[in-house]
This record gives structure tokens, C-alpha cells and sequence, in this order.
């Protein structure tokens, strides 16, 4: 990537958002990729339930509200202003979810900032590969 993914006070902020259906998947990936989820310029942030979850997995993460409740628009808010430079929003296609416009709202603040947002794991991996590479 010739874009710099590390925010003005020095970090790579990385939002985890993973839908119940999904939740396993989120936390078997950042296992998978502890040795770079570790380092010390990278800090993770999450919704609610999914943050619990990282932290149960030894993930320092600093939990918003949970999704349902406004978690994927206050990660919305820190992408708009800088704050978070990547989202792995783990999206369950196959369920239905209250809270659609504050997904859909999340989505489109990072494409209005060009903020990278990787929606599946397959993506989330190249660009925690890309990372790596920075670090
Ligand atoms: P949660 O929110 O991590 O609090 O479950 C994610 C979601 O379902 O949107």
C-alpha cells in the first residue's frame, strides 16, 4: 500500500465488528494473526459483544456500545474523523439485523474517507498481510 496507515498520534486504530453469525469466524481470524494484531503501533476498538469476545480471546480492545445500540455508528463517527484507519466488519449476509441503517451509514463513511473496510475474511487477511508489511 503506498497509502500510510497510521493515524496522527502514531497508531494503526483497527475497528473488529463481527454479527452473531459471524462472531467464531472474527475471533479464529485474530488468532490466526496474532503475531501482527500484537504489535504495539496497532490498537483495536469494537463493538460491544464482539470487543467482549476479543478481550475473553487476549485482545486489548476498547469496546464501544454494542451494534444493535449504536456501536457501528460511534466506529462510524472515529472513521469520519480520522480516528480509526480500518474496519473488519464481519457481515452475516444471511440474517437480517435491526440496526441495517447504521450498517449501511458505517459503509459509506468509509468510502466517503476511502478508509479501507474489509467485509469477509478473505479481504480482512490481504489487508492484515498489507500491514504487516508497514509495521
Ligand atoms: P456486537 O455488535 O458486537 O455488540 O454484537 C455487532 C453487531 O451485531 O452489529
Amino acid at each position: 500500500l503506498t497509502m500510510s496507515l497510521i493515524n496522527s498520534s502514531g497508531f494503526m486504530e483497527i475497528a473488529i465488528i463481527a454479527h452473531d453469525g459471524k462472531k467464531a469466524d472474527l475471533i479464529d481470524f485474530l488468532i490466526k494473526n496474532e503475531a501482527v494484531l500484537h504489535n504495539e503501533k496497532i490498537r483495536l476498538i469494537g463493538t460491544g459483544t464482539t470487543g467482549g469476545k476479543a478481550e475473553a480471546a487476549g485482545f486489548k480492545t476498547q469496546r464501544m456500545l454494542s451494534g444493535p445500540l449504536g456501536g457501528d455508528a460511534q466506529i462510524a463517527g472515529r472513521v469520519a474523523e480520522g480516528i480509526t484507519q480500518m474496519v473488519f466488519f464481519f457481515k452475516d449476509p444471511l440474517s437480517s439485523h435491526p440496526h441495517e441503517a447504521d450498517i449501511n451509514m458505517l459503509i459509506r463513511v468509509c468510502d466517503v474517507h476511502n478508509v479501507p473496510l474489509a467485509t469477509n475474511e478473505a479481504t480482512a487477511q490481504l489487508l492484515l498481510d498489507a500491514i504487516a508489511q508497514q509495521l
